[in-house]
């Protein structure tokens, strides 16, 4: 079978270092993205090229259009052609709504949103003239069910649900599949601004009563990403130990 390639966006630390790593095991060269965090990148890029397939780590800000294009220029020119795209970058920002700034508003909305759709833009050439790629979005749980004082985050993670539905549907004629993972709360370094306290609080709401793992959400990405769920598009799949039932 001919190598495969998979671009993780914001895969320097947390779930999407672990989504890398996870289709590194899967066998897919890696595209390992980040913005700021150079250094845990190269860490990521270490493990990878460790489990014997090629990884390239390309610095660009989602946000931006320019160093997005650059970003895939760079890919195509060292590594090849994205297959396998999972559109993880993404800012979390807590306040209430009457305190939020509309500079704040937009940085959530750039980012999350914004970036998620210029990296699909920017894969689609490739995908539509082979007829074929797998298209991963992650949003949240609290897309589907809202949070109190993240109404940004929330209205953004919805609106990635609301592309991902529609780009399922514009995309299926051209065997191209767009599926979103809608994690509930898992540890990582955006749960730093929560407390000790709030982080039992929720692992207590939660169905299965603990906090989910890098882990739980990168084995869903490798199923979505791989020909098992070939018939399988359009679908949220809530990663949340049934938080949102
Ligand atoms: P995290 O630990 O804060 O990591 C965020 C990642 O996104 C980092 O690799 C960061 O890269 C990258 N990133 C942020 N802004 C970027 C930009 N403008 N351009 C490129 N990369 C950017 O977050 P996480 O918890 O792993 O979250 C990953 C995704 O899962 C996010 O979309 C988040 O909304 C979603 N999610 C998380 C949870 C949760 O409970 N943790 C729940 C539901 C959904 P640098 O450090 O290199 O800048």
């Amino acid at each position: 079978m001919p190598r495969r390639l998979a671009l993780v966006t914001g895969s320097s630390r947390g779930i999407g270092a672990e989504i890398a790593i996870r289709l590194a095991k899967d066998g897919y060269d890696i595209a390992v993205n980040y913005n700021k965090s150079e250094e845990q990148a190269r860490k990521v890029i270490e493990r990878i090229k460790d489990i014997g397939v090629k990884g390239i780590m390309i610095k660009a800000d989602v946000s931006n259009r320019a160093q997005v294009e650059e970003m895939f220029d760079s890919i195509r020119r060292s590594i090849g052609n994205v297959d396998i795209l999972v559109s993880n970058a993404g800012i979390s920002y807590v306040s209430q709504i009457q305190d939020i700034t509309q500079e704040e508003w937009r940085q959530i909305f750039s980012t999350n949103v914004e970036g998620t759709f210029n990296v699909i833009q920017c894969a689609l050439p490739y995908m539509l003239s082979e007829k074929k790629g797998s298209i991963i979005t992650i949003s949240s749980m609290w897309g589907l069910r809202g949070a109190s004082c993240e109404s940004a985050y929330s209205a953004s993670k919805a609106a990635i649900i609301g592309l991902s539905r529609s780009l399922a549907s514009e995309l299926a004629p051209s065997g191209i599949r767009v599926n979103s993972v809608a994690p509930g709360v898992i540890h990582t370094d955006m749960m730093d601004d929560f407390s000790k306290q709030t982080l039992e609080n929720l692992a207590e709401e939660t169905p299965l009563r603990k906090l989910g793992s890098p882990k739980d959400v990168a084995e869903i990405v490798s199923f979505l990403a791989s020909d098992k769920s070939s018939f399988i598009t359009g679908q949220v799949v809530g990663v949340d130990g049934g938080f949102t039932i």
